[in-house]
C-alpha cells in the first residue's frame, strides 16, 4: 500500500492546499469553520473515493489524502516505527448458497430459507462451514455477570450444541418484582445486551452455532436490518487458537422462533418471563436440532489505520486520543439518483473533517503539554475492528491514555441549544461535555433510546473495554433542541437521516447541510481536550460503570 499510497500522497498534498485556504475567517463564533468541515466533507465523499471501502483503491486513495492533510498540518506520524499506518489485516467471509439449512424435531424436518426464518454468518476461514443436527439450547439472555449476581448459563456445558438466546438485557422487559428488575441500567442496554457479546459467551462456553430470537423492539432494529449484510461478514485476522468456535452465527426470525419452540413443546412467552429469573437455568430443546452447512468465500484484506500525533512538550507520555472513522460503505446497488457509492458523508467523513479542525486549532496554539493522536480508524462498519486493533496493539500506553474523543455522526441541521450526550452516568467527561457546552450557551441532553446501546457501538468503546475514559459524541443517539424549530426540528432531522440515509448512498453532503451546529460540537471536543492537554487531570470512571474496576488496576502508573 505504501508505494500506491505516496503517489496519492503527492496529489492530496495539492488537493488539501486547494481545500484549506489560510485566514478565512468568517463572522461564526466556532473556532472549528464550518466551511474547511463542508470541503473536507465533500472531498472524502466524492467518488474518486469510491464509498471508502476497506481493502478496495478507495482506501488507498482514502489513506494517502489524511495523510497529506495531517502532514500539510504539521503533525507527525503517530503509527508504529514512525510510520503514519498501523496496517490491520481483516479476515473477509461470505457464505454462499446453502447445502442445508433448516431444524429437526423428531422425524420431522422443517427446511429454513436464508434470510426469511434465519441469518447467519461466520468468522472462520474456512472453505465450508456447517454443523450437522447440533442439539439447541435456550440460555435466556446468554449473560454471565458475577458482579451483577446473574448468570444464565449455571454451568451448562455447550459443547457441539447451538446456543438459542433473547437480545438485550435480562432486566429490558422487566417489571418491578421481578429479579432483573434494574439489574442491567433498566432500559439503558448495557454490552450485555449486545449481540456481539452474546455471541462471545457462547463460543467461550464451546458452542459450535448461536442464534438470536429477533424482536424489534430488544433488538432496536428490524429484521430488513439484520439481513442486511448478506452472509458477510469481517473480522480481525486471529490465530487459530484465537478462533471462535462458533461455526456459524446469526438470528432467528421472531415467528420462526415461536414455531421452533413450541415444536419443541416450549412456550416463548413463559420462558422470556422466566429468564428474568435469577434462577433460570439453560433449558435443551427437547429433540430440536439445527443443520446448515454453506461454502464460504473468504479473504484477507490489508488495510490500515490512520495515526498523526502532536508530541506533548511536558509529559509526552501522556496521550490524548481524538478518533473518528475513515471508512464507509463502498458500492452497492443504484439509489432512485443513481448513485452507487456509500460514501457516509456525515458517519463518518464529518468526523475525520473534524479531527481536522481540531489538529489545525492545536497547532495554531503553543504545543500542549501532553502528547494529542488523532486516530483516522478503519472498519468501524465492520464491527469496530480498526480501534480493536489498535486497542489489542496499542502504540500509545492505554494506563497513560488520558482520554479517547470520538466523533461518529454530527446532526447537520444547524445550530442547538444541547447538545446530547451517550452513555450517561459512565464517566467524568460527561462533566466536562457539561462545563463547555455550558460556556458556549447550551446544555447537555442525556440520549433518547439509552435501550439502543449506543454507547457500545462506535470505536470508542474498543478503548473503554480497555479502561481508557471516552466521550463519544453521535448525532443519532437524540433529538436536539434546535435553535430553529426546537426539539421538533432536531427529532425530523434525526428521523430523516436514521430512516433513509444511514448507511445508504442517501448519506451525501448536500446545499441543505447546515454545519454550524456541527462546528459548536467539534469546539466543544477541541476545548475538553485542550484543558486535559494542560492539566495533569485525569479522568475517571463513575462508580457503576462496568469499565472502572479495569482503569483502576493501572492507577499506579498515573499517580
Ligand atoms: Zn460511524
Amino acid at each position: 500500500m505504501a508505494k500506491d499510497g505516496m503517489t496519492f500522497r503527492t496529489l492530496f498534498i495539492a488537493l488539501s492546499l486547494m481545500a484549506a485556504p489560510a485566514a478565512a475567517q468568517t463572522s461564526n463564533m466556532t473556532t472549528t469553520d464550518p466551511q474547511r468541515l463542508a470541503q473536507s466533507v465533500t472531498t472524502l465523499a466524492s467518488d474518486l473515493f469510491e464509498g471508502r471501502a476497506p481493502g478496495t483503491i478507495g482506501e488507498e486513495r482514502t489513506i494517502g489524502y489524511l495523510v497529506a492533510r495531517f502532514e500539510a498540518l504539521g503533525l507527525e506520524p503517530g503509527g508504529p516505527d514512525g510510520q503514519w499506518v498501523q496496517s490491520v489485516p481483516l479476515l473477509h467471509t461470505k457464505l454462499g448458497k446453502a447445502e442445508a439449512l433448516g431444524v429437526a424435531q423428531g422425524a420431522k424436518t422443517t427446511p429454513w430459507t436464508f434470510g426469511k426464518e434465519v441469518y447467519l454468518s461466520t468468522l472462520q476461514p474456512k472453505d465450508k462451514v456447517g454443523v450437522n443436527n447440533a442439539p439447541m439450547v435456550f440460555v435466556g439472555h446468554g449473560v454471565s455477570a458475577p458482579e451483577r449476581g446473574w448468570d444464565d448459563y449455571k454451568g451448562a456445558d455447550l459443547k457441539g450444541k447451538i446456543a438459542v438466546f433473547l437480545i438485550n438485557d435480562p432486566d429490558f422487559e422487566a417489571a418491578k418484582g421481578e429479579d432483573a428488575f434494574g439489574k442491567f441500567g433498566g432500559r439503558t442496554m448495557t454490552y450485555y445486551g449486545r449481540w456481539t457479546y452474546k455471541f462471545e459467551e457462547a463460543a467461550r462456553r464451546g458452542a459450535i452455532g448461536a442464534l438470536i430470537v429477533h424482536d424489534t423492539p430488544g433488538a432496536g432494529y428490524g429484521w430488513n436490518v439484520v439481513v442486511s449484510p448478506g452472509g458477510e461478514n469481517y473480522d480481525l485476522v486471529r490465530p487459530a487458537d484465537k478462533l471462535t468456535s462458533l461455526q456459524v452465527q446469526g438470528w432467528v426470525e421472531g415467528e420462526a422462533a415461536k414455531t421452533l419452540f413450541s415444536g419443541a413443546g416450549m412456550d416463548l412467552a413463559a420462558l422470556r418471563s422466566q429468564a428474568r429469573s435469577k434462577s433460570f437455568r439453560p433449558v435443551p430443546m427437547k429433540g430440536a436440532t439445527f443443520s446448515a452447512a454453506f461454502p464460504v468465500t473468504q479473504e484477507v484484506v490489508k488495510s490500515a489505520n490512520v495515526l498523526a500525533r502532536i508530541p506533548g512538550a511536558k509529559r509526552p507520555d501522556e496521550t490524548i486520543m481524538y478518533g473518528a472513522h475513515w471508512d464507509a460503505y463502498g458500492k452497492g446497488e443504484p439509489d432512485t439518483q443513481g448513485r452507487v457509492y456509500r460514501a457516509g458523508a456525515n458517519d463518518d467523513a464529518l468526523g475525520i473533517a473534524g479531527l481536522f479542525e481540531i489538529a489545525r486549532a492545536f497547532k495554531s496554539g503553543s504545543a500542549p503539554d501532553r502528547s494529542i493522536v488523532f486516530a483516522a480508524w478503519t472498519a468501524e462498519e465492520r464491527g469496530l475492528l480498526g480501534s480493536e486493533h489498535y486497542a489489542a496493539n496499542p502504540v500509545w500506553p492505554l494506563d497513560k491514555t488520558v482520554a479517547n474523543l470520538a466523533i461518529d455522526i454530527l446532526q447537520t441541521a444547524g445550530k442547538a441549544k444541547d447538545v446530547i450526550l451517550v452513555g450517561k452516568g459512565q464517566g467524568t467527561l460527561e462533566d466536562d461535555l457539561a462545563r463547555f457546552a455550558q460556556k458556549q450557551g447550551r446544555v447537555v441532553t442525556q440520549e433518547s433510546l439509552p435501550e439502543r446501546g449506543l454507547f457500545y457501538r462506535a470505536d470508542h468503546f474498543s478503548m473503554a473495554k480497555r479502561g481508557v475514559p471516552v466521550l463519544l459524541l453521535m448525532g443519532i443517539a437524540g433529538a436536539s433542541d434546535m435553535v430553529e424549530g426546537g426539539r421538533a426540528a432536531g427529532q425530523a432531522w434525526v428521523d430523516a437521516y436514521t430512516g433513509k440515509c444511514y448507511h445508504q448512498a442517501c448519506d451525501a453532503i448536500g446545499p441543505d447541510w447546515k454545519l454550524d451546529g456541527a462546528a459548536q460540537d467539534i469546539d466543544l471536543m477541541l476545548d475538553i481536550g485542550r484543558d486535559l492537554a494542560t492539566s495533569d487531570r485525569w479522568p475517571e470512571w463513575k462508580p457503576g460503570s462496568e469499565f472502572k474496576a479495569i482503569r483502576d488496576k493501572s492507577a499506579a502508573v498515573r499517580q
